[in-house]
C-alpha cells in the first residue's frame, strides 16, 4: 500500500533565490516557529508592516536593519541565520552582554517589488534630512527610542566591485562611515573601524584578499553617516559576489560570520584591541568588474575599431512572475574591464563569425540569455 505523505513546501532554504518578499521571509520566520517574536513597528508607504524582534538583557544596544534596499536581501538572510544562532547555547554569553533589536526587512514594499527603492521611488538611504517616507521615519524613531551604543546597516552591492585595483570581486565590503565633510576620526567612527578590523581579521582564513572598503565622502543624508553625526558607531556592511556564486551563499556567511565576531568584540569589550591603521589597510573598492567578457571576436570596419574585440555584458535584474530573471544588457567595449565569466568567441559556434558591432549587440545578448551563466 502506498502512503502519500504531503510535503510542507514552504520557503526551507532562503538561497533558493536572490528574491526575498516578505511573505517569503515571514513563511521562513513562521516555519521556525519564530513569528510569535517578532512586533510591528510601523507601516511602509503601501502599508505592510514593519516588523522588528528584541532579544537579550545586557547593556550593550545594538540596533540592525536590513533590506532598506528591497533587492539587496542577501544580508537579510545572514541577519535570520544570526537569529537562529542566538537561538542556540552558544550564544548566551552575547545575549547577557548585548540587547538587539533587529529589522530585517526595512523597505517591505521595496522587497515585495524587488526595487532599491521605496513605494514612493525614494532612496530610503539618501533621506535623513529629510525625513520624507514612513519607513525612514521609522528607523529613526527606533534610533531615538532604543538609544543604540551601536548600528549595523545591512546592504548588497553589485557584481561589478573589486576589492582594489583587482579583478577579484569584493565578497563583502564594510565602511566606516563618516560623521562630518572632513571626514574626521570621531570616537564613533573610530570604534566601528575597529569592529570592522576585527571582522576581516575573521574573514582572512576563507576570503583573504576578497574584502573591500566603501569611499567615506560624507553624506549626512545616508542613514549610517547620520547615526554616526550622532555619535554612535555605526558599520555599513555590503553583501557582494563570490565567483561562480550568484545565489550569495559565499557573502550570506561572511555577514553572519561578520556580525558574530563584532558582538563577541563588544560583549568581551575588546574593541580597543584593534587598531584603526589596519581600517586604511583594506583595499578600496574599485568598479572593474563585469559579469561577462567576450574575447576575441572580430573588429569591424563599421564603428568599432578592431583593437576593441573585446565586449562586456552586464546583468541586469528584474522581478517577473515570482521570480529573478537575469537579463543580459550591452555594458560597453571597454577594454579595461574584467569579466567574471569569459567566452572566447574563437572557441564559440556563433560568436565566431561574428563582428564587433552595435547591430551585433542585441544578437549577442540574447544568445547570452540562453547560456544562464548566473545559475
Ligand atoms: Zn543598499
Amino acid at each position: 500500500m502506498f502512503v502519500f505523505t504531503f510535503v510542507h513546501m514552504k520557503t526551507r532554504n532562503l538561497n533558493h533565490n536572490r528574491l526575498l518578499t516578505p511573505s517569503m521571509l515571514y513563511d521562513y520566520i513562521e516555519d521556525k516557529d519564530l513569528m510569535s517574536c517578532l512586533r510591528t513597528f510601523g507601516t511602509s508607504a503601501e502599508k505592510r508592516p514593519i516588523y522588528g524582534y528584541v532579544v537579550g538583557e545586557g547593556k550593550n544596544r545594538i540596533l540592525m536593519w536590513s533590506q532598506m534596499h528591497g533587492n539587496e536581501s542577501t544580508t537579510t538572510k545572514s541577519l535570520v541565520d544570526f537569529w537562529g544562532y542566538l537561538n542556540t547555547g552558544q550564544a548566551e554569553f552575547i545575549l547577557k552582554e548585548c540587547t538587539f533589536l533587529m529589522i530585517p526587512q526595512l523597505n517591505p514594499d521595496g522587497s515585495e517589488a524587488y526595487t532599491r527603492l521605496n513605494a514612493n521611488k525614494i532612496d530610503l538611504n539618501r533621506d535623513f534630512i529629510d525625513l520624507s517616507q514612513p519607513e525612514s521615519r521609522l528607523l529613526k524613531e527606533v534610533f531615538d527610542d532604543f538609544k543604540p551604543d551601536y548600528c549595523f546597516n545591512l546592504h548588497g552591492q553589485r557584481t561589478i566591485f573589486s576589492a582594489g585595483n583587482t579583478s577579484i570581486p569584493a565578497t563583502i565590503s564594510f565602511l566606516a562611515p563618516s560623521a562630518d565633510p572632513e571626514r574626521s576620526l570621531t570616537p564613533a567612527r573610530e570604534m566601528a573601524m575597529k569592529l570592522i578590523v576585527a571582522a576581516k581579521n575573521k574573514l582572512q582564513s576563507y576570503l583573504s584578499n576578497a574584502i573591500g572598503r566603501y569611499d567615506d565622502a560624507f553624506n549626512i543624508n545616508c542613514a549610517g553617516d547620520y547615526f554616526t553625526y550622532q555619535g554612535t558607531p555605526t558599520v555599513l556592511f555590503e553583501a557582494g559576489h563570490y565567483p561562480g556564486d550568484y545565489k550569495r551563499t559565499k557573502s550570506r556567511k561572511a555577514v553572519f560570520d561578520s556580525i558574530i565576531q563584532m558582538c563577541e568584540i563588544i560583549s568581551l569589550k575588546k574593541i580597543h584591541s584593534f587598531s584603526i591603521a589596519d581600517y586604511s589597510e583594506i583595499p578600496k573598492n574599485h568598479k572593474n568588474l563585469r559579469d561577462i567578457e567576450i574575447f576575441n571576436l572580430k573588429g569591424t570596419s563599421k564603428g568599432i575599431s578592431s583593437s576593441k574585440n573585446k565586449v562586456f555584458i552586464q546583468y541586469k535584474e528584474e522581478k517577473k512572475e515570482g521570480k529573478v530573471l537575469w537579463l543580459p544588457c550591452f555594458d560597453s567595449f571597454n577594454a579595461e574591464h574584467v569579466g567574471l565569466n569569459k567566452i572566447n568567441a574563437k572557441n564559440h559556434p556563433y560568436l565566431k563569425d561574428i563582428s564587433v558591432n552595435f547591430d551585433e549587440i542585441k544578437n549577442i545578448t540574447k544568445m547570452i540569455s540562453l547560456l544562464s551563466l548566473h545559475q
